[in-house]
C-alpha cells in the first residue's frame, strides 16, 4: 500500500529516497538510500542492489565510471519486479584527471600474467556479498602520502595504455605492515606475476579492496579482519621498480577513487595535478 501510496503521490515519500553527494565526480561513488520497497537502483545502464539495513532503509553504492559523461542524469529506484518507484536526478561532475608516464624496463613490460591472475582479481571486483562488514569512515592502509593518485591516464614508456590508474600508490619502505582499510574477509592472498604480492577483501555489500606488490603476507584466505588488522608488508614485486603501496578501492564492480573515502596527503615531491613528469612507480 505505502508503494502504491509512494508511485501515486511521491511527494509523500520523497523523504525517503535519498542519493548523495547530489553532485558526483567521475570515479566517485553515489550512495543511494531508499525505503524497503526499492530493491535496486539504475544509473547510465548500471543497476545496483540496495541492501535492508538495521534503521529500516534500504543502501546501495552506485559507482560512476571514471569516462561517464558529465551532466544531469536520471537515478531510478526500482522494486522487486523491477518497476521504477521513483527517479531522481543526479548531477555527474567532470574531474581533471591527468597523464603520467610510467617508465618500465624490457623485463617488467614482458611479464605475461600469472594463470588465473587476471581472472582472480576481476572476480574479486565483481563480488557482491549480501553481509555488510564495512563501516565509514575507512583508514589508510599506511601512513604515507600519495605517490600517484587514482584516475591518472596511463603510458607506459611514452605509450597509451588505453587505461587508467585504478587505484593509488602510496609512500612505502619494504617490510612496512598493511593495514586492512575497512573490515571483510579475506578473499585472495597471492603472489601474483604483474600484481605482485596481493591481498584482497571483500567489505561486503559490493565493496572490495586490493592491495599489491606486497613482499610477504599476515593473512590467509578466508580470514577474518578487523579495520586496521596487518594483512602483509610492503614490498616491490610484479610491475613494479621500489617498494610502494598500490591499494584498489572497488564499488560494485568497479575501481573508484579511495580518496573520497580516505583522506591521504599527497607527497611533497608528487607532481602537480595535468603535469606530464616522468615517474618510475606503477
Ligand atoms: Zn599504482
Amino acid at each position: 500500500m505505502r508503494l502504491l501510496i509512494c508511485v501515486l503521490v511521491p511527494l509523500l515519500c520523497s523523504a525517503q529516497f535519498a542519493a548523495a553527494p547530489h553532485t558526483v565526480g567521475q570515479g566517485e561513488v553515489l550512495h543511494v538510500t531508499g525505503p524497503r520497497e526499492a530493491q535496486s537502483a539504475r544509473l547510465l545502464g548500471r543497476t545496483i542492489r540496495l541492501f535492508p539495513q538495521t534503521g529500516g532503509e534500504s543502501l546501495g553504492l552506485m559507482p560512476v565510471e571514471i569516462e561517464a559523461k558529465p551532466g544531469e542524469m536520471p537515478l531510478e529506484y526500482l522494486d522487486g519486479q523491477g518497476r521504477v518507484v521513483h527517479t531522481e536526478l543526479v548531477t555527474i561532475r567532470r574531474v581533471p584527471y591527468r597523464e603520467q608516464n610510467v617508465t618500465l624496463g624490457k623485463a617488467q613490460v614482458e611479464l605475461k600474467p600469472a594463470p588465473g591472475e587476471l581472472e582472480t582479481v576481476r572476480a574479486l571486483r565483481q563480488t557482491v556479498s549480501i553481509q555488510r562488514f564495512w563501516i565509514e569512515p575507512f583508514g589508510p592502509p599506511l601512513p604515507g602520502c600519495v605517490i600517484s593518485p587514482y584516475g591518472v591516464k596511463r603510458l607506459h614508456n611514452g605509450k597509451p595504455t588505453g587505461s587508467y590508474h585504478t587505484g593509488l600508490d602510496q609512500r612505502g619502505t619494504e617490510g612496512e605492515p598493511i593495514h586492512a582499510v575497512a573490515a571483510g574477509v579475506v578473499r585472495v592472498v597471492r603472489m601474483f606475476n604483474i600484481h605482485g604480492g596481493t591481498v584482497g577483501i571483500d567489505h561486503g555489500q559490493g565493496v572490495t579492496s586490493i592491495y599489491l606488490h606486497q613482499a610477504r603476507f599476515a593473512v590467509q584466505e578466508g580470514a577474518t579482519v578487523k579495520a586496521g588488522d596487518i594483512i602483509g608488508y610492503v614490498g616491490s614485486t610484479g610491475r613494479s621498480t621500489a617498494p610502494h603501496l598500490h591499494w584498489n578501492l572497488q564499488v560494485n564492480g568497479v575501481a573508484v577513487n579511495p580518496l573520497q573515502w580516505v583522506s591521504i596527503q599527497p607527497c611533497a615531491s608528487a607532481e602537480p595535478a595535468n603535469s606530464k613528469k616522468k615517474t618510475s612507480k606503477r
